[in-house]
């Protein structure tokens, strides 16, 4: 797989195992956008250890906040200046926190809308940008009609398709990306840009496997709420990622995959 992919929540939980998952399938030009420096340092170490030397790997790993605009502009830019284009791009950064409905502080509500909503928004609206600027990423091995300008997946979730008890600004916010990436595919189509999302059940990351949230996901992964009866590996999150991101996905788009182990059929 050739071309630049672009992760925000990269250095962490599925963002960091897509960008693994995309060194794995022959990328070597990878931006890592987070929120947390020291996150991001310690991910650029271990993955160019591990992968780096041998295979002339080129990782750009920039700290900035989603939420933020005028940064994501110059942050935008770098990229650009030092890769050129943007092939695919993956928008992973989100958070959660927990209240009932009548309970929300409105902090508290604004920053889980912020990140997971209005900062996929403003990261899409700058790799749109660029997508739209340049050529479609040449591959001799495929028929022209199915090359493509660029591709973007948004990280959504099953609580974008039901509900979660005490949740409701997660909950909101990824029914909201839904409405947001159906609505990228449809104005994007004819110029060659696709954009779906994928929608994790239970996987363990640093979010589910926080003290706070260990038993609702011991509780929830069990066969009667997950058929499969275990949480997702990052990397099994991942996997379908870098696929949809793929020109071998070209014909799907406005499509959200679920990924949960069976947990939307019940
Ligand atoms: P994670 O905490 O391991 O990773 C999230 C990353 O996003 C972190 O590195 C964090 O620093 C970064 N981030 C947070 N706020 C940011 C901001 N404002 N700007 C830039 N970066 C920011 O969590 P994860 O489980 O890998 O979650 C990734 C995505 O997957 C999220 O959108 C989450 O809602 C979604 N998801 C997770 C699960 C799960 O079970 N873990 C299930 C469904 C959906």
């Amino acid at each position: 797989m050739q071309g630049v992919a672009l992760i925000t929540g990269g250095a962490s939980g599925i963002g960091a195992a897509t960008a693994r998952a995309f060194i794995q399938k022959g990328v070597r030009s990878l931006v890592l956008i987070d929120v947390d420096q020291t996150l991001l340092d310690e991910f650029k170490s271990t993955v160019l250890y591990e992968f780096g030397l041998a295979e002339e790997l080129t990782i750009l790993a920039i700290q900035c906040d989603v939420t933020n605009e005028d940064r994501l502009k110059i942050v935008f830019r770098e990229v650009v200046d030092r890769f050129g284009r943007i092939d695919y791009a993956v928008n992973s950064a989100g958070i959660t926190n927990k209240s009932k409905v009548g309970e929300y502080e409105t902090s508290d509500w604004d920053r889980v809308i912020n990140v997971n909503q209005k900062g996929i928004f403003f990261c899409m609206r700058e790799e749109l940008a660029q997508m739209e600027k340049q050529d479609f990423l040449d591959d001799q091995s495929i028929d022209k009609r199915r090359l493509q300008r660029g591709s973007i997946v948004n990280v959504c979730s099953i609580n974008s398709f039901v509900a979660a008890k005490r949740n409701a600004a997660y909950v909101t916010s990824k029914h909201a990306i839904v409405g947001l990436t159906k609505t990228c595919a449809l104005d994007y189509a004819l110029q060659g840009i696709r954009c779906n999302g994928v929608a994790p059940g239970y996987v363990e990351t640093p979010i589910t496997l926080a003290p706070e949230n260990v038993e609702v996901l011991r509780k929830s992964t069990q066969p009667e709420k997950t058929p499969q009866g275990r949480p997702a590996l990052p990397e099994e999150i991942a996997d379908v990622i870098v696929f949809l991101s793929s020109q071998g996905a070209s014909y799907v788009n406005g499509a959200i995959w679920e990924v949960d182990g069976g947990f939307l059929c019940l």
